[in-house]
Order: C-alpha cells, then structure tokens, then sequence
C-alpha cells in the first residue's frame, strides 16, 4: 500500500489522500485549500500523482475543503467514478457551483483592477468555470449508507455516517486482504442535529482528521441554555439580532435552536430571515434527510413537521428582499453569511446594526485571525465596513459549543475501535497534531503524522 497526502497534510485544508492498494489507484476527496496567497497557489500546483492514472474517487463529505479540487482533477484528466452519499452529491454541487461563480466574480474585479494599472498579462484565469463543474457533476455515482459497493479492480467500499454534516460519511476501503479506513470529518457526538459517528471496526490503517484533537467542547444541554439565555436577553431590547451563519450545518442547527426556543416560549417570536440563498438551498437538503439525524430530530420530521422553520422564518432570496429586512423595527433574527464576516449579506447588515446599542451579534462559529469577526470578537471599539468607519455599540457574544467536529475525547473513543491500526493524523494544525501524536503514541499506537506530497509505503 502507498499514500500520498495531497492536502489537509499538516493542515487542515485541501482534504486529497492518494492510495494505491494492490495495483488500484483511489483518491479520498479532493479539496480546496482555503485562506490566502498561499493556499491559491498550492490550488493551482500539480497533484502529486496522475489524474487520469486514478481508478476511482470517493468523497467524503460536500464542504469546500473536500470537494473543492474535484473540477481541477476532471480539467486535468480525471474520467472515472466519484462516489458519494446521495445528500454529498447534492451538496457537493451547490458549493462547486458557487464557488466557481466567486472565483468568476474575483477574476473579472482583479482584471478590471489589473487593467488600469496596464497588467492584465499578470491575472491568472479563475481556476475553474461552471462549465468545469458540469463536467464533474456527471462523474458522480450516489451511494447509499452502510451498504457495501464494489469498485474498480474489484475493491470494495463502504460509507458509514459520520455525525459532521448532512450525508457525511466515513470510508471503509477494502481491496486485496488490507482494510483502510478513512475518517473524513467526524462529528461531535453533542452535535444539534446529527447523529453520532457510528464506531468502526478495525482495520490496517487509518486515516483521521485531527481538527479539535487538542480540546473538548461544551455539552449540548450548555449550548442550548446558553444560547437561549443570550437570545432573550438580546431579543429584550428591542434591537436586531445579527447571527453570522455558515451555510451547512451550522445554519440549520441554529434554526432547529430558535425553532424549540419560540416553541417553549423562552423567546419571543419575533420574524426570522435567513438571508442567504445558499443556505436556504441546502435547508431543502435537509428537510429531505432522514436517516442521520438525531432521535429528536427525526421525531419532528415524522410528525410532518419542519424542525429547521421557526414559525416566524422568512427566505430572503432576491437582493431586493435583503434590502428590504433594514426597515425591519423592533427587533428580528438575522442570519447570513459569511460566517467569519469576510463577505456576504451579513456584512450590509452589520453595517446597519453594529452602530446601535440595542441590537446584538451571535457569534456561533470560529473566527479566524484576520477577519472581520475575529476583530469584533476581540472587543474591537471600531471597525471598517464598505470604506465606512462604524463605531460598535452593539453587543457581542460568542456561543462556542455549535462544533460540527469531533473533540478530543470523540476522536480517541472512534480510533480505538480500529483496534491497533497504524493511525496517520491529517486535517489539522501541526501543534494539536504533534500533541495528540504523542498521547497515541504513548498509548501503544504507531502514529505517522503525513507531510504534503510525500509517498509513504506500508
Ligand atoms: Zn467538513
């Protein structure tokens, strides 16, 4: 067996394992790298191996930095099969559509810019384009979970839930009497909506992401009341309530969240916009899954009801819509991307809002260094929005328990039902990586911890 981390190698974007298995090639993902100068290049690098030379792709999950690569591969002469959940496929489509429209979008603002200044030799073409996409989007083959599928070369796979995100699953590949097993991103078992990762069994090796391997997060019970307390007693100004949302997952928790608040009466029921065409695509995802959610979860659906739809819910797809919610008095929930504010509708609102002492933020996700979220998290006293300088008077708060990933005390219960599987560490940063290495490896496990591009031979 060889493996060739592609991405996600001593870090946590770019998801893309190459595995030749008994004279078979497969890739696992095969994601963008996000954030800055750098991860554009090593999107525009070389794949250290052969596209066309792959048998076979499995995916997986539908977030960028899984499947964000997949239009490059096919550009550069990938053919074969890319297998996924139904629900990944689904996903995996509004999110490469998007994405090739923002890098679309980007390449005709940095041309015009390039072009006053006479270097528009200099600008690099958008990565991919959405005809690109199409093209991907036909090499797609659906799978269903917990059910064995054959593959190129005669190998098997099996996908099996993870927890993280709607259709998310972890792979097992098995091709010539040797079991890999493949994590992809797993979920925290106090997720809102999913169900926990199921266990796996054991295997010869494993690959697993590392995101929060260094930490354990707040219980779902310690969210919700958090949550709740911090919405009422924003809500109990009269001002707006800005809820900065990722479009996966994280919106729909929140939804689920306000929805069982309003419903016990904890707070009042005041409208509620969702202010992102994207997210309002992927709820619809969501309404028709069934099989991963939580009990509770699933209990609402099978009584006919909506658990993302807080009675007061609004969809605000057109811009004219969007505009429309500044008129909006005495207080209303705001949620819209991006989630870190970097970009997107939430960004007007803010503009709006963050200047007024009565209305709030809920920040529900991280915030990297460098964004705009990060600096209101940090207490900033005045922030620049559009060129406008904006005093914040609003209120921030921050409700860290929302993870989508597995925590420290997930990831160890879930590797050590591989047996004594060697474990290689990937989707993570290089410090939370060696700690939990170490721990592993003091416990009896051989542990490698991949750097990018390498072969590594078992
Ligand atoms: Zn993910």
């Amino acid at each position: 067996m060889e493996i060739t981390c592609a991405g996600a190698a001593r870090t946590v974007t770019g998801s893309c394992h190459h595995v030749r298995l008994d004279g078979t090639e497969f890739l696992l993902d095969c994601g963008l790298f996000q954030g800055g100068h750098e991860a554009e290049a090593d999107n525009r690098a070389e794949f250290p191996f052969e596209p066309a030379g792959v048998d076979a792709v499995l995916v997986s999950h539908g977030h960028l930095d899984h499947v964000g690569r997949l239009p490059l591969l096919v550009e550069r002469g990938y053919r074969g099969p890319i297998y996924a959940t139904g629900a990944t496929r689904n996903i995996a489509e509004v999110i490469l559509r998007d994405a090739a429209k923002l890098q679309e979008e980007d390449h005709r603002r940095e041309l015009r810019r390039a072009t006053r200044a006479g270097r528009e030799d200099e600008v690099l073409p958008p990565l991919y384009h959405d005809a690109d996409v199409d093209r991907t989007m036909e090499l797609f083959r659906t799978i269903d979970m917990d059910t064995p599928v054959s593959l190129p070369g005669g190998a098997r796979a099996r996908f099996r839930p993870a927890g993280h995100v709607l259709g998310s699953a972890t792979i097992e590949l098995d091709h010539g009497g040797t079991r890999l097993l493949f994590s992809g991103d797993l979920g925290n078992r106090e997720s809102a909506l999913q169900a926990p990762a199921e266990l796996p069994q054991a295997c010869d090796l494993v690959l697993v992401e590392t995101t929060y391997a260094e930490r354990n997060h707040r219980s779902r019970e310690a969210t919700e009341q958090e949550f709740g307390s911090v919405l009422a007693s924003s809500l109990g100004t009269g001002g707006n309530v800005l809820i900065p949302t990722f479009a996966l997952e994280r919106s729909q928790a929140v939804l689920y969240e306000i929805r069982r608040l309003m419903e016990r009466g904890a707070i009042p029921r005041v409208r509620v916009f969702l202010d992102s065409p994207m997210a309002t695509r992927l709820t619809r995802f969501y309404e028709h899954g069934k099989n991963e959610f939580r009990d509770e979860v699933k209990e609402v659906l099978a009584e006919g009801r909506d658990p993302f739809a807080p009675p007061t819910l609004e969809f605000t797809v057109d811009t004219e819509a969007s505009k429309a919610i500044n008129a909006v008095e005495g207080g209303a929930i705001i949620l819209a991307g991006s989630g870190m504010m970097t970009g997107g509708r939430i960004l007007h609102h803010l503009k709006h809002n963050l200047w007024r002492a009565d209305a709030s933020v809920v920040v529900v996700g991280y915030q990297a260094s460098g964004t705009l979220g990060r600096a209101l998290v940090s207490g900033a006293e005045r922030v620049r929005i559009f060129g406008d300088e904006i005093r914040v008077r609003a209120g921030i708060h921050t409700i860290n328990g929302f993870s989508a990933h597995a925590d420290h005390d997930d990831l160890r219960r879930w590797l050590d039902a591989t047996g004594d599987a060697e474990a290689f560490l990937v989707h993570g940063e290089p410090d939370a990586m060696d700690a939990f290495a170490a721990e592993l490896r003091a416990a009896g496990r051989r542990v490698t911890t991949p750097e990018p591009g390498n072969r590594y031979r078992r």
